[in-house]
């Protein structure tokens, strides 16, 4: 691939890390499964590099705008990051987002590593104002489950102004529908088991930044801390970030139709989908997005029971954690005991995927006549 022809981000996924195009060449780059090198080289070991790595490495540095490291999942990417922070470090992060984020923040501050504030990321002023003294700011946006989105072109910038490093949690938009390092922040970080990989068949994180410095450290941290992803599962996750831009297309007109049909129907009291024209987050999102991604969460009237049977009663959607995949899957998230206070119990968070979408419709509707 030549980076001078100035392709679009739908050409670039498709483009990008694939093998040199000489004769007879293959089109795809091969799985390579060896854990040694010979010597000498510049990798040497299975755990400082793969050549699948690369190609996959190289097509997400397509989609972020930077340079990309693997791991072996999204919160062993996550845990790279926190793990540079220097003891006692401050953090400002969202008071609620992904489960797993959430225990690890409680878990720094509970063990004196760092001191967290916890904000509103949505509200601008509160983010603005805890940002002084701090060190670092994590931003989710949008959020898991609540679809809140934060105000990225406002917060990284202040945030970078003053000095703090600045992470955010690319995973329900991926670099398709924002660009957090164009905007300004150190690392964009995606959970590359939803969307890029896209069928639900794979674990895996990613880091993408622009500082070399920051790199060497992050590599260093991940051959040390040895949470690197297997190849097979790199490949898979090459060959679903190929489609990425026609899944996103597809399920996010799918979720657009349902979370409008979900706003009218009466048992339903809440509907979140930063697309819905009505939705508090809506101007904003089409400020700075280029599509509202295919998560959905609502709240269903008669309560966290109700809701459970609503998700046990579908037959097309799978009643499953997860999302992002092909497949639409949905779950009452307090289910996990992790969730959030400042969720509702009855929240179902929907993860809608690329099946026709009356097919999906009267699938939601009968689960919930139920
Ligand atoms: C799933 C998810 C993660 C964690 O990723 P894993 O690949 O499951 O480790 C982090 N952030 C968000 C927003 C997620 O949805």
């Amino acid at each position: 691939m030549s980076n001078e022809q100035n392709l679009h981000l739908d050409s670039l996924i498709v483009a990008a890390g694939r093998p040199n195009r000489q004769s007879d060449a293959a089109v795809n780059a091969p799985v390579s499964f060896t854990s040694t090198y010979v010597a000498p080289g510049a990798v040497g070991y299975g755990r400082s590099g793969n050549e699948t790595w690369s190609a996959l490495e190289e097509a997400i540095s397509a989609l972020e705008g930077g340079k990309t490291l693997l791991f072996s999942s999204g919160m062993a990417s996550i845990n790279a990051v926190f793990s540079l922070l220097p003891h006692r470090s401050i953090i400002v992060a969202s008071r609620n987002g992904y489960t797993g984020t959430m225990y690890l923040l409680k878990k720094l501050e509970a063990e004196n590593q760092c001191e967290i504030r916890f904000v509103d990321i949505a509200n601008t002023q509160e983010v603005l104002a805890a940002l002084p003294g701090a060190n670092f700011l994590w931003i989710e946006s949008p959020t898991n489950p609540a679809l809140e989105v934060a105000d990225l072109p406002t917060i990284i910038p202040a945030a970078k102004a003053i000095g703090l490093g600045v992470g955010v949690d690319n995973t329900f938009a991926t670099g398709m529908l924002q660009q957090p390092l164009a905007m300004g922040a150190d690392i964009s970080m995606n959970s590359v088991t939803k969307f890029i990989a896209g069928h639900s068949d794979l674990i895996m994180g990613s880091l993408s930044m622009h500082d070399d410095a920051l790199l060497s450290r992050l590599t260093m941290q991940r051959k040390q801390g040895g949470a690197i992803p297997g190849a097979m599962e790199v490949w898979l996750a090459l060959r679903g970030i190929r489609t990425l831009d026609v899944r996103l297309e597809r399920a996010q007109k799918n979720a657009l139709e349902l979370a409008k049909r979900l706003s009218s129907h009466p048992a339903v009291s809440a509907v979140r989908y930063p697309g819905l024209p009505t939705d508090p987050h809506h101007e904003r999102a089409a400020s700075f997005m280029k599509g509202f991604g295919a998560v959905i969460s609502f709240e269903v009237t008669a309560g966290p029971e109700a809701a459970e049977r609503v998700c046990a009663a579908s037959r097309l959607i799978t009643h499953a954690t997860s999302l992002g995949g092909v497949e639409t899957l949905w779950e009452r998230r307090h289910r996990w005991e992790g969730e959030s206070e400042h969720i509702s119990k009855s929240l179902i968070r929907l993860s809608v995927g690329i099946e026709n979408v009356e097919d999906l419709w009267s699938d939601i509707e009968s689960a919930l006549g139920a």
